[in-house]
């Protein structure tokens, strides 16, 4: 078997350099890190959200500022420990001033998302937002079931990958809910459904 943490290391170094990236300067005139993902080589589930903001950005860790308390809420709410599953993200630099990602961004990270969804071998990938609901839908042949998030959140579509059969479960974006009350409790709902998905082992 392939070692999963030299592959990621690979990774690592290639997005380190990517002085191609439209983020590249903006990455490097901040002293800020690209943010590859953490967690568990091995994950049942895999959360993929947008892009790092500046807290992420600052420390090299998806998930680390506001958004991430909430995660982590919703993580200690079905007791599933953060460090058991993996983070990351579609884009692995910060915009500037937490803009949505572009799609020239999107094309550019996305082929390092790919690889690692390969090494990690998820069963169950949790989108974080719309825009990784919608590359992660697209990427699987799951284009012409595509719909908005107000729908598809809660839900679970079925795909077949290259390594086997995968539970797509979107979800609202947890930055959403810091500034709508309401949505938290629709997120602590949906990932009741996903705790449901989650296998030991
Ligand atoms: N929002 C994201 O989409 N990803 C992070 O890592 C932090 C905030």
């Amino acid at each position: 078997m392939k070692n999963k943490t030299k592959e990621m290391e690979s990774i690592r170094d290639e997005v380190f350099t990517l002085n191609k990236s439209p983020l590249y300067n903006f990455r490097t005139e901040n002293n800020y890190y690209p943010v590859l993902g953490e967690g568990d080589h091995n994950a049942n589930i895999m959360f993929i959200g947008e892009a790092p903001g500046r807290n992420e950005a600052k420390q090299g860790k998806p998930f680390c500022g506001a958004a991430g308390k909430t995660l982590d809420r919703l993580l200690a709410s079905i007791k599933i420990a953060r460090e058991d599953v993996y983070i990351t993200n579609i884009v692995k630099d910060r915009p500037p001033e937490n803009r949505d990602p572009l799609p020239s961004e999107i094309e550019i990270y996305g082929p390092f998302l790919d690889r690692q969804i390969e090494i990690i071998q998820p069963s169950v990938i949790a989108t974080l937002g719309r825009y990784s609901m919608i590359y992660i839908m697209k990427k699987f042949d799951l284009e012409s079931e595509l719909e908005p998030i107000s729908t598809a959140h809660g839900k679970i579509y079925k795909t077949k990958t290259s390594y086997g059969p995968v539970l797509i479960a979107p979800q609202y974006h947890p930055a959403a809910a810091i500034y709508n009350r309401d949505l938290i409790t629709t997120l602590e709902k949906d990932f009741k459904v996903l705790a449901t998905l989650n296998k030991v082992g």
